[in-house]
């Protein structure tokens, strides 16, 4: 038998969370066509994966690559840690379809750049990803805070019942051309005025195309059990499935709060379909006028409009030399990003090992000092939380980033290793895997990560990108299921 590519002697660990057995795997065109004992098989390019796991491509299904996948479409960020699939559009906004023409609000502002060409419908943005594809599969959720700078005249008050409808007509077409499900962000200010009622009316859209509702809910801090049951209410309403992104729980006043939270989840998923991502790091990052700064112990400027050489120092030194308040220094600096110590680590690692949570990076590609989780999360997970700190096993770990983030939403034929599955692989040692990116240096390629397939191609040889992109654009193709 002839394949084009097998890797040979690897612990094929397949995604599902079942032990790893030693195998080979091979490849021919875009497809996994055969697993075993490989031993009289031919192919051009063979892999000795001895001593290596061989593992599905990670699926990322928080990220805010939606301008990235076309401007850098290579995204090393992403396959030097082993990503082979992006979901973007998240936490309420997405560039497609967006109207508005000039600066854009924040958060939108840190996503698409203000001189960027912009997609009035998601037919567009996909026929300019399908035209000149990125290096990664990448689908996108539809932003419900786009939705209202398209078309409500005033983001300081819910939408009116002509807004309203006109929104979700817009919703419903996204969906139509591809869009994998709705996201809302009643955090951020574009959004923030938006009733229960107006996110219900965004998820009954998703459901009757069978497709999720993804929240970055409106508090995380103080008030995140009151956030948590609109999100539930949202979801019984509508009869929609939800799945909470980024799950933390900020501020000082709020560490330990995840032994409330998650109970509280795991009850509701028992009445409805519920689910959840987390990144694994104590800070998050985000706008730097969020008024996170006041929940954080310490904030990191990640990137200043005004002052682009304060990118990479604490805003409290910044604040210090200027002689100012931190709120007067935000000021100053925005439009501006920032990275804030806000989580506890015991927070983290229980949510982290909770065992519904999906990971994520929640990356956003750009400044010059963005948060190591950009470049760093999946080998940080499998380095820092799988091998040396040891809260979960490896099959459980490489479950929580390939198979569950493909079933949570329905992309069907990836994130497992099996005949007739894409060939979404990768290929590590398990021994040294570790991200490389620090607060202090955050553009740093991981370690261990050997092998990344995308669609039967090499995208990453172990040093760099090869070039290749052989990504596709994905719509949801298979039922969800709650994890
Ligand atoms: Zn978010």
């Amino acid at each position: 038998m002839y394949a084009d590519i097998i890797i040979k002697n690897g612990l094929i660990v397949d995604g599902d969370g079942t032990p790893g057995r030693n195998a080979d795997l091979a490849i021919k065109d875009e497809l996994i066509v055969a697993l075993g004992d490989l031993t009289n098989w031919q192919a051009s390019t063979m892999i000795d994966a001895a001593g290596k796991v061989v593992s599905p491509g990670f699926i990322d299904p928080h990220v805010h690559h939606d301008e990235a996948v076309l401007t850098d479409p290579l995204l090393t960020c992403m396959t030097s840690q082993g990503v082979t699939t992006v979901i973007n559009g998240n936490c309420g906004f997405s560039i497609a379809p967006l109207k508005h023409q000039g600066r854009l609000p924040a958060p939108l502002d840190l996503i698409l750049d203000a001189d960027r060409p912009r997609f009035s419908s998601y037919a567009q943005y996909r026929q300019a990803l399908e035209a000149d594809p990125p290096a990664v599969n990448a689908a996108c959720l539809i932003g419900h805070g786009s939705l209202r700078i398209n078309e409500v005249a005033d983001l300081s008050r819910p939408a009116d019942a002509s807004e309203l409808k006109r929104m979700q007509q817009a919703l419903d077409q996204a969906l139509s051309q591809g869009g994998l499900g709705v996201s809302t962000g009643p955090f951020y200010p574009p959004a923030r005025a938006a009733t229960t009622a107006e996110l219900t009316a965004m998820a009954q859209i998703a459901q009757a195309h069978g497709k999720l509702y993804a929240t970055h809910m409106r508090d995380e801090g103080d008030h995140v059990v009151d956030a948590l049951n609109e999100t539930f209410q949202v979801g019984r309403d509508a009869h929609c499935g939800v799945h909470v992104s980024h799950h933390k729980c900020a501020g000082l006043a709020n560490h330990g709060m995840s032994a409330i939270t998650l109970p509280m989840i795991e009850k509701a998923m028992k009445a409805q379909d519920v689910g959840l991502d987390t990144t694994p790091w104590t800070a998050s990052a985000t706008m730097l006028n969020s008024g996170r700064h006041k929940q954080a112990t310490r904030v990191i400027v990640s990137d200043s409009e005004r002052y682009p050489e304060m990118a990479g120092r604490d805003l409290a030194d910044i604040a210090a030399q200027w002689g100012v308040s931190l709120d007067q220094a935000v000021e100053r600096l925005i439009p501006a990003a920032g990275i804030f110590f806000i989580m506890d680590e015991k927070d983290v690692q229980r949510i982290l090992s909770f065992e519904h949570t999906i990971i994520c990076s929640d990356g956003i590609h750009k400044g010059s000092h963005p948060h190591p989780r950009v470049w760093g999360t999946f080998p940080r997970v499998l380095g820092h939380y799988r091998r040396d700190v040891k809260l979960f096993t490896l099959e459980q770990a490489i479950r929580r980033m390939t198979s569950m983030p493909a079933d949570r939403f329905g992309i069907g034929r990836r994130g497992r290793l099996a005949v007739d599955h894409f060939a979404d692989v990768v290929v590590f040692d398990p021994d040294t895997i570790a991200e490389r990116a620090t607060f202090q240096k955050p553009v740093q390629p991981a370690a261990g990560i050997e092998h990344v397939f995308v669609n039967g191609r090499l995208v990453w040889d172990g040093q760099k990108a090869t070039g290749a992109r052989p990504g596709k654009h994905l719509d949801k193709t298979a039922p969800t299921q709650v994890v």
